[in-house]
């Protein structure tokens, strides 16, 4: 007779959100917040707009931006540190105090049909900082699905963080994901790229129609123009 131990039913699928334009629209509070952090650092008004956020990771960002202002060498680590930690200051105070940011109709329904769902993990794939990420998730009770996350501090490069998601879901969650296993849900032709290069199916909400073109050029798996249709999406990912 042979004695089967130590079974472990993993997940069969890794769901990886991004967040900005993807779960939420984020209005132009974070944005603000940290443009004030890098003005107060470099001593003149910096304004970031939405062409320099999108997609981007908030550490590239500050850094093109701080870059751009003449802060290009030195201690560039130790400025990043200190313009990340008053960001984070501001948003947290300006974020839940705004009403120009707010979830996406459908996301809601989205996420609360996939938690329920055995064969499925959440996790977050987002240029944010983990800190910024919370902040603007649990202000919508959200942040609570996602189990796993990869955001901007753990890599510069959008491409990479795929990566980092499957590692943490070893280490924290002893769950092991082949890219097959795993889905990316994005809004810019950075998050398609990123599915792409990554050997991922990929599902892009492209909310602004003139992204749409450079959005086909990765062949995502499946083009929305918005998540009003959740159970369209829940099934591309489930199927
Ligand atoms: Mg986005």
């Amino acid at each position: 007779m042979t004695e089967i131990a130590d079974i472990t039913i993993h997940p069969k699928k890794l769901v990886l959100f991004d967040i900005d334009g993807t779960l939420l629209h984020c209005g132009s509070s974070a944005r603000e917040s940290m443009a004030q952090a890098i003005s107060e650092e470099v001593g003149s008004l910096v304004e970031l707009l939405v062409e320099d956020v999108a997609g981007s990771t908030d550490l590239a960002i500050m850094q093109q931006a701080l870059s751009r202002h003449g802060v290009l060498d030195g201690d560039i680590g130790g400025v990043l540190a200190r313009v990340t930690k008053r960001y984070l200051e501001i948003m947290k105070v300006a974020y839940p105090a705004r009403d120009d940011q707010y979830l996406y109709p459908g996301i809601r329904e989205l996420l609360e049909k996939l938690n329920g769902e055995p064969g499925i993990r959440l996790g977050l794939l987002t240029g944010n900082l983990i800190d910024s990420a919370r902040v603007k998730l649990a202000n919508y009770g959200i942040w609570e699905y996602f189990r796993v996350g990869a955001f901007g501090s753990d890599a510069t490069d959008r491409n990479e963080l795929p990566g980092v998601a499957w590692k943490k879901a070893a280490q924290e969650l002893g769950e092991q994901y082949t890219p097959e296993q795993t889905v990316l849900i994005g809004d810019t032709p950075r998050d398609a790229l990123c599915a792409r290069a990554n050997g991922i199916r990929g599902i892009i909400i492209c909310r602004r129609p003139e992204w749409r073109e450079q959005v086909q050029e990765h062949f995502p798996a499946m083009i929305l123009d918005s998540s009003v249709d959740y159970e369209a999406i829940w099934q591309m990912i489930i199927g």
